[in-house]
């Protein structure tokens, strides 16, 4: 059993590693400011004596003693991002460095959630670890795509100057059950609209494509991250390989909920990607991992999930 502090616990991807976490059998200590994250996500945790919550913002200094820091903090979704870019940013840097002082000082291992958009809208296709990326320093998108691509310097430079042991993940689109209905993101924004029979709204022509994770693979391939060498720090892909137009999962998303919505077309924001999908061969390599859920299964049990939620 170990000690492991989850920063950003109580978010989507969050509050499924605490559960798998408390599942199999280890102290979590789960913190976040509950920015985009709420208690509903960890309900069937509190109280349970493995378990902590401590209401906190990374961006303010924090020590404990523990073995393992995930760090999830950070909104994900453009339109929460977006909303005070500067708090985006602090939250990115200082809760980087803040939590890699606290791994510095305690000896614990930590994970940098990190991301696809380090590769902006990339002009390598697929996207491999070796690619720098092409992104602009200085548009919407840039105070979640730079705070990242900061935060990784920030973890490399406390590996190779102050030896703390680190591991970077790149997480790719990811979806699921405790995703909020009004988080902004394509596929609950898809299926709160087709269950509503409202229109779906695509941004541009929908020709733009991503690649499709579900919750549990990620969850998966984060704790067979951790659990690597102290010699491995990535970064590494963690996606989905299957790629799909945004037109084609609004058509798809229609389809499985018998929706009578229409299809509208909405202007496409600045800097929006036109394409992205993860090369993961290192994945199956270095963890042995790669997706199992394929989009139809994911999509079903996302479906069932907001059903229930908005009865
Ligand atoms: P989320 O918004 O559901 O979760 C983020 C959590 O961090 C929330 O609980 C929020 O309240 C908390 N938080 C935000 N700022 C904080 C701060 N200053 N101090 C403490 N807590 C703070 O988003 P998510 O989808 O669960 O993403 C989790 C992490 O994974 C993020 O770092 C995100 O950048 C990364 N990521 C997610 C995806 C995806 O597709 N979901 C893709 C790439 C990377
Ligand atoms: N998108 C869309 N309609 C929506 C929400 C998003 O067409 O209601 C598009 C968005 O412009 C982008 C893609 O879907 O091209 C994925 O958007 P999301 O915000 O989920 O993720 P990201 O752009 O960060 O990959």
């Amino acid at each position: 059993m170990r000690r492991i502090l989850v920063s950003g616990g109580a978010g989507f991807i969050g509050s499924h590693l605490c559960t798998k976490l408390i599942n199999e059998g280890h102290h979590v200590v789960c913190l976040d400011n509950f920015f985009t994250g709420t208690k509903n996500n960890i309900t069937h945790l509190i109280g349970k004596s493995n378990f902590e919550l401590v209401e906190h913002d990374i961006t303010n200094p924090f020590f404990i003693e523990v073995d393992e820091i995930y760090n999830l903090a950070c909104p994900a979704s453009p339109i929460h991002y977006q909303y005070d870019p500067i708090k985006t940013m602090k939250t990115s840097v200082m809760g980087a460095i803040n939590l890699l002082d606290l791994a510095l000082k305690i000896n614990a291992k930590i994970m940098q959630a990190s991301t696809s958009e380090v590769y902006g809208d990339p002009i390598v296709h697929p996207q491999n670890e070796q690619y720098w990326g092409n992104v602009n320093p200085i548009g919407i998108r840039s105070c979640y795509d730079e705070g990242k691509r900061c935060a990784e310097t920030l973890f490399m430079d406390y590996y190779r100057e102050k030896g703390v042991r680190i591991k970077i993940i790149r997480i790719f689109n990811t979806y699921g059950p405790n995703m909020l209905p009004n988080d902004g993101r394509v596929v609950s924004n898809f299926i709160v609209q087709a269950l509503q029979n409202t229109d779906v709204t695509i941004y541009g022509d929908g020709s733009q494509t991503r690649s499709f994770q579900y919750i549990d693979d990620l969850i998966e391939g984060m704790t067979r991250v951790m659990a690597t060498d102290d010699s491995f720090t990535g970064p590494i892909n963690l996606g989905n390989p299957n790629e799909f137009s945004i037109l084609s999962i609004a058509k798809r998303i229609i389809e499985l909920t018998n929706s009578k919505s229409n299809i509208i077309f909405k202007p496409l924001p600045n800097d929006d990607p036109q394409q992205r999908q993860p090369d993961i061969s290192l994945a199956k390599d270095v963890i042995n991992w790669s997706p199992v859920v394929q989009l139809d299964e994911g999509l079903r049990s996302m479906i069932q999930y907001f059903k229930e939620k908005t009865n």
